[in-house]
């Protein structure tokens, strides 16, 4: 069966409104035979903070829009679920490809549900994600379990773009699914590059999954991705693996004591378990809740979300200087011109960014 919000009649970013509504129908839901009409700010916020699945998912197509009208609406929409977000547990997941992050989201996801209740969103960071080939972080098809549940909602990483801006649509999403009372929120990332680092600075605890096997796990994994974790756990612990799963374990447990102790005071625990049978998923969520409970008695909990805040304000400052020189279409052309200049060693690097830069400001007065 098929969530509601995957359908494409949810994707778009208007419902049938009332003309001949009768007054007991949910504008929200009725569809079919009324005629189309855009919904407002406030219709978004209304249906989000009811929990209206269907409008949550329009309200995220809002937020991913490119449209500079949908993002007017978007940013008045998220200021509105602002006051209403930020009551969840977030977790990061990350893994390379093959690691089992989606069998594993799946088992984790419909354990955490049946065991400490709530609603679960299911969102991802994967900048370099194409629809149209290969596998999609956030895939609803690898999640059966979670699919069909009808306390999830799992939405896919917004379409390929720059790091930072499918990164910034992330967390404004999670701010849109806490206020529609999500109150634990999965972020799925592949663990391959620096996408970790955008995961890392909006969730609360960064789960790391690994493989054993190769005889020298820890010689692929950079060091800040290690550093991050707050858990690493081993996947594939099963069948003729097990032996190799604990060797792997105690390899990380012994590389972990070689770095500085954490901000959070948390020491990191390595586990192993099997997404695919279902073995040791308790133990990892009891390890999690477990930091929850330390970081919020420490303080920790509180001072990580406001780094992140401070963080998210200076990127997103970032980000908005960064399209302004861009998109400038003066720029642009003059883009072209430095480029070939510098291409053709008639002027430097520096001295072509100075003078793109120069008229980008005088084009601001
Ligand atoms: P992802 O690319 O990280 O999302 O990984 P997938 O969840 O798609 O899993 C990759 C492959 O590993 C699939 O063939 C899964 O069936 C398999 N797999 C996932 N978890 C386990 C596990 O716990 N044990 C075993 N033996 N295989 C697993």
């Amino acid at each position: 069966m098929e969530h509601p919000e995957n359908s494409e009649e949810y994707k778009g970013l208007t419902v049938n409104s009332g003309v001949e509504q009768p007054s007991n129908v949910n504008p929200y839901l009725k569809r079919g035979c009324f005629k189309h009409r855009t919904l407002t700010a406030n219709d978004y916020v209304e249906g989000i903070l009811k929990g209206d699945v269907s409008v949550l998912g329009q309200a995220v197509t809002l937020v991913e829009s490119l449209n500079p009208t949908h993002q007017t609406v978007a940013q008045e929409v998220i200021e509105k679920c602002l006051p209403h977000s930020g009551k969840s547990i977030r977790v990061g997941i990350s893994g390379v490809p093959g690691a089992g992050k989606s069998t594993s989201i799946d088992e984790f996801g419909v354990h955490v549900l049946e065991e400490y209740g709530g609603k679960l969103a299911v969102l991802a960071i994967d900048p370099s994600s194409e629809r149209s080939k290969g596998s999609i972080l956030g895939d609803k098809t690898r999640m059966e379990k979670l699919s069909v549940h009808p306390k999830s909602f799992i939405r896919p990483s917004p379409s390929a773009g720059s790091l930072g801006g499918v990164a910034r649509k992330t967390r404004e999403s999670i701010i849109l699914c806490e206020a529609a009372g999500y109150d634990k929120i999965f972020v799925e990332t592949v663990g391959v590059g620096q996408s970790e680092t955008a995961c890392h600075s909006m969730v609360d605890f960064f789960l790391l999954i690994q493989l054993a096997g190769t005889g020298d796990e820890l010689q692929g994994i950079k060091r800040g991705i290690m550093e991050m974790a707050d858990g690493i756990v081993i996947n594939k612990c099963d069948g003729n693996n097990v032996d190799k799963c604990q060797l792997a374990a105690s390899q990380f447990r012994n590389a972990l004591h070689l770095f500085p102790a954490p901000e959070s005071g948390w020491t990191p625990e390595v586990l192993t378990y099997s997404g695919f049978y279902g073995l040791g998923i308790k133990e990892v969520w009891e390890m999690v809740y477990r930091y929850i409970d330390f970081v919020k008695t420490n303080g920790y909990f509180e001072h990580r979300r406001n780094e992140q805040a401070k963080y998210w304000m200076y990127e997103s400052i970032n980000e908005q200087l960064r399209n302004s020189f861009y998109q400038h279409p003066t720029i642009k052309t003059m883009l072209e011109a430095g480029e070939r200049l510098v291409l053709e060693g008639k002027q430097t690097s520096f001295v072509a960014a100075k003078h793109l830069l120069d008229a980008y400001f005088a084009l601001l007065h």
